[in-house]
């Protein structure tokens, strides 16, 4: 049996007035996964448990089979493992953002998508300026940095990703508890020295956000998960992602990231690559996964336009090829699904249940005939996202 999973992030989400009440999925043109949706089962997971944030952490570990309050330990030890950062059990690991803050608003967590060398140096001369012992910054892609603390610290704080934010005042949303004022501390020192950075004068010349301090937060020590083949006898797996949290969750369980040329989180992204690895995976792997952002970055930004495109380029260029691979197989399945909604109105991860279809082998269609947030909530109902697994499975 080949395993194909497809992950439109973020992809679900609320009925707008400006498209006549459709959510945007409900609008986009998607023959694809309607396709999946009227052969197969359509129905609503709920992948991020009561007490958790809603993330792409949280929620992809739920719909891998692993439940969240077992295995999760924080975002930003997924990260590390994604980056093979040694960490031994007393490590801390914090999330550390490049963002934007203008008189004391959350104006953009991503720091208008700063590139990666302009990202390094910025961290790089910030840990010139923190002189703290055991304290190291990880460059890793645009905005998405690591912290990690190797003293003797203890951070029982409260964090809070900075996307769930936008547009609010920060101050609220410091750190607070045992360990917080050294991160408030370190969050200053970058305000002041990001203030004067020579990087910033460039992006302000060319209209882009400037990176106005760091933001800290995801924390955890490494998690310990048991393999994938172990949980689930399924021998060889595969993930492809533009981001490092999935490639990191994926590596805890075993498996294998491809990587796919011009592949990013934002709609700029090579679907048709992207497509043509997923497909061609599958002869290497039982199961591959393929994930991709860019639906979630557009609902952050509120551009519901770039979002359907979005949706509509994955179902052409990502479900289509898969399909059409998967049949070349004696027996195959088929799950598609965003692994939370985020919501176009608020710019903010959702946390209702999110939608899911699986068709292939031995699946029988429950009746349904499109690929949407309102005929999925008249369809089959997995109450706990980790329960998905087994029964796409079929173990
Ligand atoms: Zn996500």
């Amino acid at each position: 049996m080949k395993y194909a999973i497809i992950i439109p992030d973020g992809a679900a989400d609320e009925p707008l007035e400006v498209l006549d009440g459709l959510t945007p999925l409900e609008s986009a043109h998607t023959p694809n996964m309607d396709r999946v949706a009227r052969e197969g089962v359509l129905g609503t997971v709920r992948t991020v448990p009561d007490g958790f944030e809603s993330g792409s952490d949280v929620a992809t570990m739920s719909l891998l089979g692993y439940d969240p309050a077992i295995y999760h330990t924080g975002r930003a030890p997924l990260e590390a493992a994604a980056m093979n950062i040694p960490l031994s059990k007393t490590d801390w690991v914090f999330r550390c953002n490049l963002g934007t803050v203008i008189d004391g608003i959350m104006k953009d967590h991503a720091a208008g998508g700063i590139s990666d060398a302009d990202a390094r140096l910025m961290l790089l001369d910030l840990s010139r300026t923190v002189q703290v012992p055991g304290l190291q910054f990880y460059p890793g892609v645009s905005y998405r940095n690591l912290m990690v603390c190797r003293g003797q610290e203890i951070f029982d704080v409260k964090t809070k990703p900075p996307h769930e934010m936008l547009d609010e005042a920060v101050e609220k949303y410091l750190p607070i508890g045992p360990g917080s004022d050294l991160l408030k501390s370190i969050i200053r020192q970058s305000q002041r020295m990001f203030d004067v950075h020579e990087i910033n004068d460039a992006r302000q010349v060319h209209g882009h956000n400037p990176v106005t301090q760091v933001w800290l937060w995801g924390q955890g020590h490494a998690p310990a998960m048991p393999s994938f083949v172990n949980r689930f006898g399924i021998a060889s797996g595969a993930m492809i992602t533009s981001v490092d949290l999935l490639r990191g969750l994926a590596t805890l369980l075993g498996w294998e990231n491809p990587s796919v040329p011009g592949m990013t989180s934002f709609h700029d992204t090579n679907y048709v690559g992207q497509g043509e690895a997923t497909a061609s995976a599958l002869d290497q792997f039982d199961i591959v996964v393929s994930h991709v952002e860019s639906p979630d970055e557009a609902s952050h930004q509120a551009d519901w336009k770039t979002k359907r495109a979005a949706i509509e380029a994955i179902d052409l260029h990502v479900v289509g090829p898969v399909l059409e691979k998967l049949q070349t197989y004696p027996e195959w399945r088929l799950l598609v699904l965003p692994d939370h909604p985020t919501n176009i109105a608020t710019k903010k991860h959702g946390y209702a249940p999110t939608l899911f279809a699986a068709c292939g082998t031995k699946i029988v269609s429950n009746g349904k005939s499109a690929y949407t947030e309102s005929q999925a909530r008249t369809g089959h109902v997995i109450s706990q996202g980790h329960e998905l697994m087994p029964y796409f499975l079929g173990v």
